[in-house]
């Protein structure tokens, strides 16, 4: 070993609790001077580094790192904030330093780290919780073999060629919510909770500070018209907007069958300017991705107080009172409607 390195997210206990998740900060502090002691006293030579982790609420802390762990470290180095691992993509919009602009994340750890988790098994990636990431079972094969193996050969591939889609790398790649399978079933844990996108914004809530609100908005978009587009500038207004996208199974269990595919309504939806995500709404009940998200807003035209929609309203009224939500209902743009498009476009062919 020739050295060890603290990554710290604050300089001080308040500001690490709400990064951080929990009040560690001494406990950290302790290690680091129990360290340098225990460097004193065995004679070890080793190098002690800090990385502060930096957030759009902690980046004007960089002199206090210095201060406060003034003589506990060899070098202190500064990393903006990331969604490593994929799990927690509000890390990107809420906490990223506004400064970090990348578009896509360039990810070295394919190709030259060695990630293994208490289990034995190698993952292409050290904050795997779940075991998504999992390429070998080192209580089978060597190391080497694992490295060298079929499976860790094919995540590359994925990475060279920019394919990672369905992959937990994908949404940390991309800083997206997307959804993931694990690389090796068997291996991976079960988490229902996994990819929940409101923790942190509850904990910035809570800790009074400035706070983007989360908009979600629902709607099957097979054909944009201004209806939509008044819905969706209603959404802006107030935060961010994630547009629920209804799946072809989801359009088809009310409506008649889509004339385009999800994927490209997903591809109209996702370059509009008043959307910032697009997710998939899997069945006409919204009750799934409003648990999932939690938005402070759910926008929808007043359309749905009647119809086919009717009854899953009053539960998404109930469902988004119960964490302090509220329902938008911007007023139907009387005149249009994909329904009745549709209808002209038969009536003309
Ligand atoms: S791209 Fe994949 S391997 Fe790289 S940091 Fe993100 S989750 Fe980990």
């Amino acid at each position: 070993m020739d050295s060890v390195k603290f990554s710290i997210n604050a300089p001080e206990r308040k500001l690490y609790e709400f990064i951080h998740g929990h009040d560690d900060f001494d406990k950290v502090y302790e290690h680091l001077v129990y360290l340098n002691q225990y460097r004193k006293e065995s004679g070890r030579d080793f190098k002690i580094y800090i990385t502060g982790i930096l957030t759009r609420y902690t980046e004007h802390t960089r002199d206090d790192y210095f201060k406060v762990f003034d003589g506990l470290a060899d070098q202190i180095v500064f990393k903006d904030v990331y969604n490593q691992g994929g799990y927690m993509p509000e890390i990107d919009w809420q906490l990223k330093c506004t400064h970090d602009k990348e578009q896509t994340r360039r990810c070295n750890l394919p190709f030259d780290a060695l990630c293994v988790t208490w289990e034995g098994y190698l993952s292409v990636e050290n904050a795997d919780f779940e075991n998504m990431l999992i390429v070998a079972d080192l209580n089978k094969v060597s190391l080497k073999e694992g490295w060298y193996g079929e499976k860790m050969k094919e995540v590359r591939r994925m990475f060279l060629d920019n394919c990672l889609e369905g992959t937990l790398c994908h949404g940390c790649v991309h800083h997206c919510q997307s959804s993931a399978a694990p690389l090796m079933p068997e291996y991976a844990t079960e988490n229902p909770d996994i990819f929940l996108d409101w923790p942190v914004r509850e904990r910035i809530k809570v800790a009074g500070l400035p706070y983007t609100k989360l908009v979600y908005v629902p709607m099957a978009a097979d054909i944009i018209h201004p209806g939509h587009i008044n819905i969706l500038k209603t959404a802006a207004s107030l935060g961010r907007v994630v547009v629920g996208l209804f799946s072809d199974e989801a359009i088809r269990s009310y409506k008649p069958e889509p004339y385009m595919s999800y994927e490209e309504r997903k591809a109209v939806v996702e370059s509009l300017k008043y959307v910032d995500e697009v997710t998939c709404q899997e069945t006409k009940d919204y009750s799934d991705n409003l648990r999932r998200y939690r938005p402070d807003y759910m926008v929808h035209g007043t359309d749905w107080r009647t119809g086919p929609l009717a009854e899953v309203r009053q539960s998404a009224i109930d469902l988004m009172t119960q964490w302090g939500g509220e329902v938008v209902e911007p007023d139907y743009t009387q005149g249009v409607s994909s329904t009745k498009f549709k209808q002209k476009v038969k009536q003309t062919e």
